[in-house]
């Protein structure tokens, strides 16, 4: 008889292609006890924690978070300003992420070696959501501690589904069915008829015009406080009508409010959506500043602070720089098309295509622990 014990994990990030592994997971391989987990940074935009929650009724599992399971006395403490300090006051940048090491993959090493030592597991296999439509990588950075331990496994490139197969799964799981904002959309696509309408620029506009009224008199809506534009609420329901998290509206990423990753577009989308998080990301700079006559760096690079971004000509500059290279990835696909007649164009949103539009392949080097 053996005496292998494997423990089955997979890692939610909040973003998409970790979600719908997770979904594939349960609908392909029942018979897999598999251990989901979330490490919550305390710095999530609410739309990741709202998504986490309707994945939890929809796996039907409890996910669990290894910070909590491990730091179970002291996790007040062991939160962001406290390893900030630990850090002596230097944010954390992608030359020294300390971030990614501390809050996400040490809490996820102690709560596997525990399993290991409290519950006898002989092997820990870790699915990750890497796609077959891009490059191969390791999934996760593992230290001395696990390394053994464990066999990385990439269900979708094995399968090999693409960006568009992840999009149908989240569609298809349907995770916002019952979100208010979703069902007043789809109800307006259907008319009164029952039969889904193409909806004109104007009814659009009228539709999400009154939603937001709504919206900034309930002091209980992440929203309430934001200076959110009918545009860009328009796309967060739309990403929920397709079954992705709400913040794909705006975002392409999920992980911290301020994590150093997204692109400065995303910094100004920030800033119009949850302005005190921007403002918070600026405080974190102030306090670094003061505390290190050294130099720290910033969100933005070193010597680039957050404030620059609040000029306007600069905020132009970024918003046209935006559009022209999406536009140019657009233009790349029609011409491929233009090659080969038998491919599809699909129009991804920008936010779908991000990393493309920005040649930041495999997402500019940032963790897939904390954004697929
Ligand atoms: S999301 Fe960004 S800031 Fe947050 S832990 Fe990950 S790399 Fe660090």
């Amino acid at each position: 008889m053996s005496s292998e014990k494997t423990l089955h994990v997979l890692g939610l990030s909040g973003g998409k292609d970790s979600a719908a592994l997770a979904m594939y997971m349960r609908n392909n391989y029942p018979e897999l006890d598999i251990h989901y987990y979330f490490t919550d940074t305390g710095k999530e935009l609410p739309e990741v924690n709202v998504f986490i929650d309707k994945l939890r009724g929809y796996l039907g599992k409890e996910i669990i978070d290894p910070y909590e399971e491990v730091f179970t006395s002291n996790r007040k403490k062991k939160d962001f300003d406290y390893h900030l300090e630990q850090h002596k006051n230097y944010l954390p940048s992608p030359q020294a992420r300390w971030c990614t090491i501390q809050m996400k993959l040490v809490p996820f090493e102690l709560w596997v070696k525990k399993k290991i030592e409290e519950e006898g597991y002989t092997e820990i296999v870790s699915y990750v959501g890497i796609r077959a439509d891009e490059p191969a990588r390791d999934g996760f950075l593992t230290n001395k501690v696990t390394e053994e331990y464990i066999t990385i496994k990439m269900p979708f490139r094995e399968d090999g589904l693409n960006r568009q197969d992840i999009l149908n799964i989240l569609q298809q799981a349907d995770l916002y069915s019952d979100d208010e904002e979703v069902q007043a959309f789809r109800e307006l696509k259907l008319g009164c008829n029952g039969i889904e309408q193409k909806l004109s620029e104007e009814l659009l506009e009228q539709h999400f015009e009154q939603r937001l009224k709504v919206i900034k008199s309930d002091e209980n809506h992440p929203y309430f406080k934001s200076n959110i534009n009918i545009q860009t609420l328009a796309k967060v329901v739309s990403a929920m009508d397709q079954g992705k998290p709400g913040y794909y509206g705006w975002r392409s990423r999920s992980g911290c409010t301020f994590c150093f990753y997204q692109q400065k577009i995303e910094w100004l989308r920030l800033m119009e959506i949850y302005p005190d998080a921007y403002e918070e990301a600026k405080q974190y700079e102030k306090a670094a500043e003061d505390k290190r006559p050294d130099g720290t760096f910033y969100w933005l690079g070193k010597g680039t602070p957050l404030s620059v971004l609040e000029d306007d000509e600069r905020k132009q500059m970024i918003v046209d720089n935006h559009k022209k290279r999406y536009d140019r990835f657009v233009k790349k696909q029609e011409r491929q098309r233009a090659r080969n007649p038998l491919q599809k164009i699909i129009y991804f949103s920008d936010v779908d295509v991000m990393d493309e539009i920005y040649d930041q392949a495999e997402g500019g080097g940032a963790c897939v622990t904390c954004y697929k």
